[in-house]
């Protein structure tokens, strides 16, 4: 297939561009929205991709048109290799950039300057040490908040993500927001979304409306400044006069934005996902494995793709469990 060949084109016009690659399954922290008490069956190692195989894959997403790769999880950085991969991935014309849970952060911040990564995506659902703890099911507060001023203060574009979940961390929001006034930070208050094993409810859904309510109540008219979205963006962006950072809403529940849609997800089985709402998925692994040619693989899988939120397009169906049931955790698909 020539490599002018656009396969990464859906059926309505959305390009590809951004390629989210999970490293790995696992984690050092247990986020209740985001695996199960129990944890998740793993995939047997010899399942899994090789550095050498995420390589492969993502060099032929860049040559197809991909211009940012985001390496998730799990937790990427426990995986032993994942300088390895960050230094093999930097040699690609792409931006790369990670999201981690910040745990270990802080033994690679020459590893993410090396490899030109400025962008990089951490979890804090909530400023109390404890919350924390209920959270994650870890005790890591203190490690996860001082790595995250640690990546400011060595002047990385940190965006601070923190899932909503009503009756837990919705009273939160005002001091979210009020921690960038001195942190030169993007805070981005994340919908709770349903996935495999997180007792998702919709009633648990922080909306972006109940946010922006509070917002707007405690802060005085005038003060909240909406700001411009980027093209493809999936946060709707805020933020208060003055402030050093920036806030903003993640709406994929209440107001999705899927008619920008530029993203593909591989996981670390090397399953390529059209969309994070989407059961179906399609095996790179094992005709990459056998020699075989993937492109047309990867052409028929996105031009299946669905308009929007892998045909949970209203929210009863989204509510559905016989719909969003059939999904993975989200563990095993890196947000
Ligand atoms: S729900 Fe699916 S289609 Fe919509 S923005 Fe997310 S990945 Fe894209």
């Amino acid at each position: 297939m020539n490599r002018q060949e656009n396969i990464l084109t859906d059926s309505f016009g959305r390009e590809h561009t951004y390629l989210r690659i999970s490293l790995t399954e696992r984690c050092n922290l247990r986020c209740t929205y985001c695996m199960p008490a129990e944890g998740i069956q793993l995939s047997p190692k010899s399942h899994l991709m090789s550095f050498e195989e995420i390589y492969t894959i993502a060099k032929l997403f860049v040559d197809h048109g991909v211009t940012k790769i985001r390496l998730t999880g799990g937790e990427p950085l426990v995986r032993k290799d994942a300088a390895t991969i960050l230094e093999k991935l930097a040699s690609l014309p792409v931006e790369l950039a990670i999201t981690t849970n910040a745990v270990s952060v802080d033994r690679f911040v020459d590893t993410f300057k090396k490899c030109g990564i400025q962008n990089i995506n951490v979890s804090l659902d909530s400023l109390q040490p404890e919350k924390f703890k209920q959270v994650t099911r870890r005790d890591e507060f203190e490690r996860t908040y001082n790595n995250i001023l640690l990546l400011i203060k060595e002047g990385f574009n940190v965006k601070m993500n923190a899932v909503l979940m009503k009756g837990f961390n919705d009273n939160e929001v005002v001091d979210f927001v009020q921690f960038t006034k001195n942190h030169p930070v993007a805070v981005r208050f994340i919908e709770f979304m349903p996935f495999d094993g997180n007792a998702w409810k919709l009633d648990k859904t922080v909306s972006y409306q109940e946010i922006m309510q509070q917002v707007n109540f405690h802060f005085p008219e005038g003060k909240v400044i909406r700001l411009q979205d980027a093209p493809n963006d999936t946060s709707k962006n805020y933020k208060i006069e003055g402030y050093k950072g920036s806030f903003a809403v993640i709406s994929s529940v209440t107001n999705p934005f899927c008619d920008t849609c530029n993203r593909l997800r591989l996981t670390a089985n090397g399953q390529l996902k059209n969309c994070l709402f989407s059961a179906s998925e399609t095996d790179l692994l094992t005709p990459l494995r056998e020699g075989k040619s993937i492109e047309p693989i990867i052409k028929e899988a996105v031009h299946a793709k669905f308009k929007v939120r892998g045909g949970m397009d209203t929210l009863d169906k989204l509510q559905n469990p016989d719909l969003h049931g059939k999904n993975r955790s989200m563990i095993a698909i890196g947000g």
